[in-house]
């Protein structure tokens, strides 16, 4: 991971980072706060309102680029998500103008995920959480879980080849191959995101690929949260305030 040379002390960003921007936005701690249980997050109207008027001021140059899965993020955003580009499962599956791409996904999930629920069941709070092309498990509310977690999820990724992502409270197994960087990429060079200039907006050390892959393209990332070493170049403290600076409102 590349860090800016001032990652201490990013500054907000300006507003004129929108102009011609694209935007490839992440989900949970970005645009919503993050909950204790995946599923009880909360998409209230004024972020279906945001949604629809980025995508009308962006020339439908904005893209959601989640860990979660295009179902959740369908389910939990509604039909405003049919209008924007959407990349699931970390870079695995894209859909763009109602066209879905997906890869198979790999039998050995489903043994991986026995074996974590088995796990899971010595320690109360703590949650499996079957994913279209992975697997999770969170300990958000289970910490002393913690790093028997980590070290199960390492040791049945490289038993079952499967790619292992560490994210807030949680570790997931999934198809190799595929990260949020690769997500940029591929959007990027979608004949529609000619001519713009990324911005990535995430809060988690998943979201680095991202910001370093709109770098690549000129553009660049802003960070979500507290700061640390990142490759964003800019800093925003929560979600209350990406919604605030998306909706082109200054400090
Ligand atoms: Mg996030």
């Amino acid at each position: 991971m590349s860090a800016a040379p001032d990652s201490q002390v990013l500054p907000y960003p300006p507003l004129n980072l929108l102009e011609s921007a694209s935007l490839f936005l992440d989900f949970d701690g970005t645009l919503v706060d993050i909950a204790d249980r995946p599923d009880a997050v909360v998409v209230d109207q004024a972020l279906n309102s945001l949604l629809a008027d980025l995508a009308r001021r962006h020339d439908n140059c904005i893209a959601l680029i989640s860990g979660r899965s295009i179902a959740q993020l369908d389910a939990l955003i509604g039909p405003i998500a049919r209008n924007i580009a959407l990349s699931g499962s970390h870079g695995s599956e894209y859909r763009w103008n109602g066209t879905l791409a997906h890869p198979v996904r790999p039998a050995s999930l489903e043994q991986v995920e026995r074996v974590m629920r088995d796990a899971a069941t010595g320690h109360p709070g703590s949650l499996v959480e079957t994913k279209s092309f992975g697997v999770a498990l969170h300990y958000r509310l289970a910490p002393e879980f913690e790093s028997e977690a980590r070290a199960l999820a390492a040791r049945l990724a490289g038993q079952f080849d499967l790619a292992l992502q560490e994210g807030k409270m949680m570790v997931e197994l999934r198809v190799p191959g595929s990260d949020k960087g690769v997500a940029v990429t591929t959007m990027m060079r979608r004949r529609e995101m000619a001519g713009t200039r990324p911005v990535f907006i995430g809060d988690d050390v998943t979201d680095e690929e991202g910001f370093e892959a709109a770098r690549t393209f000129g553009g660049t990332g802003i960070l979500v949260g507290p700061p640390r070493e990142t490759a964003a170049s800019y800093r925003l403290p929560d979600p209350a305030a990406v919604r605030h600076w998306l909706a082109g409102e200054s400090q």
